[in-house]
Order: C-alpha cells, then sequence, then structure tokens
C-alpha cells in the first residue's frame, strides 16, 4: 500500500453511522445516557433492550426527527440535523396512510410522491414487486394483513433508495411464521441493496438471526451495555448450538425479563 500524502485523511472513515456520547431526558426520565456506538458501512446492527430502555429514541435521533440534548450523530462525516433520505424508517405500527393503496403508499416514500412520471411509476412497479405485493397493489391498509402492511412500510421507506435502513421492532406484531417469512425476505433484500441497517428488536432470538452485530442495551438510564459481533453464517439455524449460545449470552448481558419480556 502506498503511503499518504500529510493533505490526506489518515484513514477512510468506514463508519456510516457515529453515534458519539448521546444524551436525550423526557422530563424526569434519563431515556439515553451517553451512548456511543457504530455501524459500519452494510452492516446489519440489530440494538436490543428491555422495554423503556431507549431503543426506540436512539433510532429517532439517528433518522434526525428528535435531537439530542447532548452528543451528536453523524451519517459519514456529516451531523445529523433532521430527517433525510438518505435514511429510511420503518415503524412499528406500519403507519400506513389508509386512504391510499399500496401503491400509493409506496409512492409516498419517492422523493416526488405527486409524480406520475414512467420513471417514478416504474420505481413504484419495482418495489411492489421486490416485497412480493404485486397482486395486490391497489389493496388499501385495511386490506392486508399485519405481515402485508409491513411489506408496504418496508418498500415505501426503500423508495428513495436510502443508504441506511432504520427499523423500529418492525415484526413486532406478526406472527411467528410471518416473521420468519419477513426475516428471509428482509436479508434477501439487504444482500441486493447493500444499505446500512439498524433493527430494534427486544427479541434476541430476532437479533441473532439477523445481525451481524447486536448492540445490548441497559435502562434506566438507557446506556449501551456491550455490542456482540454475531459470527454465524446466514441463513441461520435457531437449533444450531453456536446460536443458542449467542442468545444465553446476550440474556445474560440483559438480566431477568420482567413478566417475560425484555
Ligand atoms: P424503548 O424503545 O426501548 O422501549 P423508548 O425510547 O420508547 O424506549 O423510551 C425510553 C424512555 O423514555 C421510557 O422511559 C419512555 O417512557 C420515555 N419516553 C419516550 N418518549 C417519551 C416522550 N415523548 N415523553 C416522555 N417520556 C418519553
Amino acid at each position: 500500500m502506498s503511503e499518504q500524502s500529510s493533505t490526506e485523511p489518515e484513514e477512510a472513515p468506514s463508519e456510516k453511522i457515529t453515534v458519539r456520547n448521546v444524551s436525550k431526558a423526557y422530563e424526569s426520565t434519563q431515556a439515553l445516557y451517553d451512548i456511543s456506538f457504530s455501524v459500519s458501512e452494510g452492516e446489519f446492527c440489530c440494538v436490543v433492550g428491555p422495554s423503556g430502555c431507549g431503543k426506540t429514541t436512539l433510532l429517532r435521533a439517528i433518522a434526525g426527527l428528535d435531537d439530542p440534548d447532548s452528543g451528536s450523530v453523524l451519517v459519514g462525516e456529516e451531523p445529523v440535523t433532521a430527517p433525510g433520505l438518505d435514511r429510511g424508517m420503518v415503524f412499528q405500527e406500519y403507519a400506513l396512510f389508509p386512504w391510499r393503496t399500496v401503491r400509493g403508499n409506496v409512492r409516498f416514500g419517492l422523493d416526488r410522491p405527486a409524480c406520475e412520471c414512467a420513471d417514478c411509476e416504474a420505481r413504484v412497479r419495482e418495489l411492489v414487486d421486490l416485497v412480493g405485493l404485486e397482486e395486490f397493489e391497489d389493496a388499501y391498509p385495511k386490506e392486508l394483513s399485519g405481515g402485508m402492511k409491513q411489506r408496504v412500510g418496508i418498500a415505501r421507506a426503500l423508495a428513495p433508495d436510502p443508504e441506511i435502513l432504520l427499523m423500529d421492532e418492525p415484526f413486532g406484531s406478526v406472527d411467528a411464521r410471518t416473521r420468519d417469512r419477513l426475516h428471509a425476505e428482509l436479508l434477501d433484500i439487504w444482500a441486493q441493496t447493500e444499505q446500512t441497517v439498524v433493527f430494534v428488536t427486544h427479541d434476541i432470538d430476532e437479533a441473532v438471526t439477523l445481525a451481524d452485530r447486536v448492540v445490548v442495551m441497559d435502562a434506566d438510564p438507557g446506556t449501551v451495555q456491550s455490542t456482540i459481533s454475531i459470527d454465524l453464517e446466514r441463513p441461520r439455524e435457531r437449533t444450531a448450538h453456536e446460536f443458542v449460545d449467542y442468545v444465553a449470552r446476550i440474556r445474560d448481558e440483559l438480566g431477568s425479563p420482567v413478566d417475560g419480556r425484555y
């Protein structure tokens, strides 16, 4: 490798997202306290932690939907100050427009949602196909199952071709079989798009199924307890002893669940 000249940066930044000393309080609740971690370009990062530990608050700070009280979030080297088309967000409760069809909801994710030019039409069709809803493109959300609604949410978030996909417990409301299918579909999409993904969940199995790396959070105040790399080939077999070992390790980090839930 050639030596770098003194005018070049010493090392090209490989981190796509950097969360640096982020704190955020809501009145008397310290939702996040001095959170620091980074996500590499193209990495699939899951954030797990007990309910109320600040996972959603953290994701919203990365999305630029809420400002931290202190600290900063960088995308590449740019500080996040507002939402942007470089970051697509998928919400837990779908957040679809009930008066828009599948196509209409997906179209809303585009940079120019009112545009009906051939390119935009083709992009909407491509996204509807990508999430396997071609037969339902004219259906309204109330006609769709939970899994289908979340496919629409994913297609809408992917519409502007964001570099980063932020997902807030997206499969929390779907049944176990549908969730397994959605995991496989999401990993296929991720392999095709090479996006950087931050995926929030309280489900340890889900995190170990999906992630390159798991950020384990602790509550009250919300802090990063540890980060664990998941060094397993995909697709992952939940009964494999390495998988079970990772789940046990994360469970150990989290301590005992409350009412059966983390
Ligand atoms: P998680 O996603 O891990 O369940 P949240 O980020 O939703 O956690 O919330 C972290 C803490 O901040 C919780 O105690 C929650 O009650 C509180 N909180 C979140 N949003 C608000 C808000 N808008 N106003 C007041 N408190 C909030």
